[in-house]
């Protein structure tokens, strides 16, 4: 695509919030990009606005059949004064690979990532500069054709939204407590799970809310079919340390293709640390467990980069791991992620744009 990326800026720039207490999510910055999609013609019309309600049709087909995607990645201000952003051409790329599940047009990656800096300049001020703290950046698409046939869509509506979100672990990297969850599940073989899309998140509410009501802050996701095999742990990827060995599960069509997860394998394999990437049962994890193998497990994402776990609890099996502290590796690469995105550490894989 070369097309123009036309800028209507707001008449007034609204108040910016307070750093302390920015949570996740319910705060967005002045300015929007958005591009539309019509059979035939293709995506355009890419352009900066203020930020503003949309009007759809009540028949858009998004509020029926869910034909939508979404990302998440985030820019951060560096000492100097610089904006990074990390790996976003991956996100493009898992943004096409959702769309082609979804039967949604793909989009032009390095188009879009021009669409977004451009976003970004122009709300800059946004950015948060307090430790920790970062601006989230949401694309996603919905279908907004007027239709209540259950085909794709002929009509796309493209956006990038931008929130300033405040630092994930308020005292310092903490773990949480898991529950291993043997009843629902968040993804099957042939179906979605590896698409970026609302309905897995819909689908994963239910035993998220059960395992809230029960004090632990997550649940691990088994897989579909033998509810025997790992898969992710609440909306993050997870690793597990046994006996020196890093594993976690392979990328096995119902796993999302996690950004943080490509990083911390290629991280773990720079400092040499041994690192498998194959299916792992819980009862594997149990074993490793019993056997006083199992050193450390966490999940990885965007929002927490690294989230170490301290506990599990699996039907009546209760895990604890490492006194419910934070591991030495999971905080050595937490460290190392986060000092690299916001450039306080070197680059060495070229992750930063
Ligand atoms: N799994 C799921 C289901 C997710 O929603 C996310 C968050 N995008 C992840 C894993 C982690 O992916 P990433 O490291 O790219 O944020």
């Amino acid at each position: 695509m070369t097309e123009q990326i036309t800028v209507q800026l707001a008449e007034t720039r609204r108040e910016k919030p307070d750093q302390s207490n920015l949570g996740f999510g319910r705060i967005f910055t002045d300015h929007m990009f958005m591009m539309d999609y019509t059979e035939g013609t293709g995506w355009h019309d890419a352009r900066i606005v203020p930020y503003q309600p949309l009007t759809l049709e009540p028949s858009a087909m998004v509020f029926h059949y869910g034909q939508t995607v979404f990302e998440g990645m985030k820019a951060y201000l560096t000492k100097e004064g610089r904006v990074f952003l990390f790996r976003p051409e991956k996100n493009m790329v898992r943004l096409n690979r959702s769309n082609e599940r979804l039967c949604i047009p793909q989009i032009d990656g390095d188009f879009v990532i021009e669409g977004l800096k451009k976003l970004i300049a122009v709300d800059q001020e946004w950015i948060p500069t307090a430790e920790g703290t970062s601006l989230y950046i949401r694309p996603f698409i919905i279908a907004t054709e007027p239709f209540l046939g259950v085909a794709p869509a002929k009509n796309y509506k493209f956006m990038i939204i931008m929130s300033p979100v405040g630092l994930y672990y308020k005292e310092g990297i903490a773990p949480v407590k898991i529950l291993v969850e043997n009843d629902y599940v968040r993804a099957v073989q042939g179906g979605t799970g590896e698409a970026k899309t609302g309905g897995n998140y819909a689908a994963s509410l239910k035993a998220q809310e059960l395992a809230s009501g029960k004090e632990y802050s997550q649940v691990l996701w088994l897989d579909g079919v033998e509810k025997k095999y790992i898969e992710e742990v609440g909306s993050m990827n997870v690793f597990f340390k046994i006996d020196g060995e890093v594993v976690t599960p392979a990328l096995n069509g119902s796993i999302l293709h996690g950004v943080t997860r490509d990083s911390v394998i290629q991280l773990l394999k720079h400092w040499n640390v041994p690192v498998s990437e194959r299916r792992l049962s819980m009862e594997e994890i149990a074993q490793a467990y019993r056997d006083g193998k199992l050193e450390e497990a966490f999940g990885t994402g965007t929002a927490a980069v690294i989230s170490p776990i301290g506990e599990f609890l699996w039907g009546e099996e209760k895990m604890v791991l490492n006194n419910g502290k934070t591991g030495e590796l999971s905080k050595k690469i937490y460290d190392s992620i986060t000092g690299i995105q916001k450039g306080a550490l070197e680059d060495p894989f070229g992750w930063i744009t």
